[in-house]
Formats: structure tokens, sequence, C-alpha cells
């Protein structure tokens, strides 16, 4: 990949006498620093902006949670350094949540481990994984830091395209036999984001194979996992007999009890692979508060059906906006996961001149496609991180300009 960021760019046009490393300047550019410019000019000029564009819950975190965190903060022995792993209080609720919730046993004490938001894990791993000229698989379009972060580690991303035709599910079988034998780590993630894709067991057993033929890791994001819908239950790729000695998944509160500030997430899945990240990590980082660990605990034993309530929010918003979108043209199907729509764009714009038309005509934020893969270059990603009232209005905006998909 040849972009050089706008940062980057800048970087090297002032001729600096500080030289920054090339593996900063291969870095492809921030997806959403041209976005948050042109949003930060318009809302400048007093515009009244509806934001599809972000990724991040717009309700907050329960208060059964933050209650309890009011008392984990002020007690003294939370105030010192964490277990690098996790505390084993918390690896054992995320082994209990998780044989409830999979029906698949983990051992707290090797396979499963606390992360700093599961970001932070999934951008750690390649280092663990990835010599020079080695390759991650890596969908397209998929979210930025599979790609990222395996650069950074100096491999190089194999791009496997997920499209309409095949379902947004990779398809190994096209893949050059010379890549798969010089492949570390397969990165998948459903539900997906930003298709709103998910995946079957039978998917996933395809996946192992191929794992267990080439002798790679596959690296499964589960952000997701809880945000599905009509019925839709996603299951854990660790439900493949055999899938924990060749995977892992990265698992997070973020998204599933609308934590994304507090940066706490976990990794389940083979111990090896667990140890490996571990050895970066005790170099780099000095594990997660504790206080955010047991409030992370509460949440993970709700017996309130906290996830349940919020999904029937999310399936509301999701309806108003495929319903208006498609009245408006479009064929977009409702998604059953993520909180994402998948939008293609009209046949006479592409991800990037559709996503500024809807800001400049409508005050309309969206992500453009292109900026998780090539394959997105004719779509934009609408976040249902809106009210309903806000979805409805962006829908008489778009009337009112004559958009039609
Ligand atoms: C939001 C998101 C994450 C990051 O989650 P954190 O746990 O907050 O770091 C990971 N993967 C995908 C696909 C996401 O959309």
């Amino acid at each position: 990949m040849e972009i050089i960021t706008l940062v980057n760019k800048f970087l090297l046009e002032e001729e600096l006498k500080i030289r920054i490393a090339k593996r900063i300047q291969n870095v492809p550019p921030y997806l959403f620093s041209e976005i948050d410019k042109k949003k930060n000019k318009l809302r400048a000029e007093g515009r009244d902006l509806i934001d599809f564009g972000i990724g991040d819950p717009d309700l907050p975190t329960p208060m059964f949670v933050v209650n309890a965190m009011k008392e984990f903060v002020e007690d003294p022995r939370n105030h010192r350094y964490p277990p690098y792993e996790g505390t084993f209080s918390f690896r054992k609720t995320v082994s209990e949540w998780f044989l409830k919730r999979f029906n698949v046993s983990l051992d707290p004490d090797n396979e499963v481990m606390a992360l700093i938001g599961s970001k932070e894990g999934i951008a750690h791993i390649p280092f663990s994984f990835v010599d020079e000229g080695d390759y991650t698989l890596v969908p397209n379009p998929s979210y930025p830091v599979y790609n990222v972060a395996t650069i950074l580690a100096g491999g190089k991303p194999y791009f496997m395209p997920i499209n309409e035709e095949n379902n947004f599910l990779p398809e190994f079988d096209k893949i050059p036999v010379e890549i798969l034998e010089k492949t570390k780590i397969l990165f998948l993630n459903y539900p997906n984001n930003p298709t709103g894709a998910v995946a079957n067991l039978e998917f996933f057993e395809k996946a192992v194979y191929f794992a267990k033929k080439y002798d790679f890791l596959i690296c499964h994001d589960m952000a997701y996992s809880e945000m599905t819908y009509d019925n839709y239950i996603s299951p854990s790729l660790l439900q493949i007999n055999g899938a924990k000695e060749v995977s892992v998944e990265f698992h997070s509160l973020s998204k599933m009890f609308n934590m994304t500030g507090w940066r706490v997430g976990f990794v389940v899945g083979s111990s090896q692979a667990i140890k490996a990240l571990g050895i970066i990590k005790t170099n780099i980082d000095s594990g997660l508060f504790v206080a955010i660990q047991q409030a992370s605990e509460v949440a993970l034993r709700d017996d309130s059906n906290f996830i349940a309530k919020m999904n029937n929010i999310y399936v509301r918003r999701r309806n108003l906006l495929v319903s208006g979108l498609q009245s408006l043209g479009s064929d977009i199907k409702p998604p059953k996961g993520s909180f994402y729509l998948w939008v293609k764009t009209p046949k006479e714009f592409d991800a990037s001149s559709f996503t500024e038309r809807l800001m400049l005509e409508t005050n309309i934020v969206v992500t453009p496609g292109s900026g998780y893969g090539s394959e997105g270059n004719k779509y934009v990603r609408f976040a249902i991180t809106v009210s309903e009232d806000r979805i409805k209005e962006a829908i008489e905006r778009m009337k009112s300009k004559s958009i039609q998909f």
C-alpha cells in the first residue's frame, strides 16, 4: 500500500529534524481524520449534523454497572498495579459467561486473558506471530486495525474480498497456496463491521480446517457477539471441535454494555496463543484497572436482560432506517447483526463523493465504505447510534433533496 497519511505527508514536508520510522510512514490514512475535519467545519458554521458515522453507542453504560464501579473505585486495594493477565475473579467470570452463552468451557488460568479493550489485543497479536514477510489474511472490507497492525508488525496483509456474491464470507479456496503457506494469522469478524453480515458454524468449520492444514492462527473478533436481531444468536468459533487449538476469539464489553470509554475486553481460546500475546503485553502495558474488571464482572453476571432491552432499541432504529432507505430506492436488507447498515451508493456516486454530497446537502454524516477496503468503494456505512426521531428527520432530509439510491 502506497498511501501516505496526510499527517505523515505533513511530517515529511516539514523536513523535521526528528526522523520518523518507515513503519509509521507506511501506515494507511486514518479513516476518520478527513471526515472529522469536514464535520468540525460544518459544525462551526452552525449546521445541525445527524451523525451516522460513529461506531460508538449513544446510549449510556447501565446504572447497575456505574453504581458498582463507584464502590470498587474507593477500595484502596484496587489502586495498585493489577495482575497482567487480569484478576482470577475476572477470568473466572468470563469463563462462566462463556459456558452459559456458548456452551464452551474455558480454563480461566490459561484460556482467558483480560484486555484493555479488544482493539488492544487485536493490534498486539501480530507482534506475537508475524515475522518480516509473513502474511495475515484480512477481509476486504474490514475494521482497519487488522491491516494496520499487520503492517506495523512487519507483515503483509493479503486481502480477501467479501461482498454480496459470497455473502460477505471470505472464500479460502481462492487464496493462492503460496500465500497460505506464509500465513500466520487469519482475521475474521462476525457479526461483521462494516457489513452487518453474520457467519454460521459451517463457515467457521471451514476456517478451522484451513488453519489446521496451513498452521496459522485464527483471530476472531466478536466485538458484536451480542448485537443480533430477529431471534438470530451468534455462534462462537470456539464451538467448533478442535478450534481451540488454532484460534483465539476477542470479546469486548464496549458495544455489549455501552462501555466503549471504559476500555475492557478479553481474549479466549488457544492457551499457547494467549501466552504468546501475553509476552508482548507484559512488556508494554501493566494490565487493566482492577475496579474496571470488577465492574465488568457485574455486567457479565447481569440477569436483568439489559442486552435484550438494548437490542430492542437497535431493532426499532434499524427497521426505521432500512424502510426509509428502501423508500428512497435502496435495496438494503435488514442486517441480522452489528449496528451497521452497509448501503450501496447511487450509481453515479462512489463512496467518498456520496459521503460528501450527503454531508453538504443534507448535513447527514456517514462513513465512506472505501475506508474499510477497496470492496467498499461503492458503499457507505450508516451506524444506528442515532435516535429514532433523528433517523426520521434524516430520511425527510434525503427525501427533500431527492436523493435516490
Ligand atoms: C468497536 C470495535 C472493536 C473495538 O472494541 P474495543 O473493545 O472498544 O477496543 C473491535 N472490533 C470491531 C470490529 C469493532 O467495531
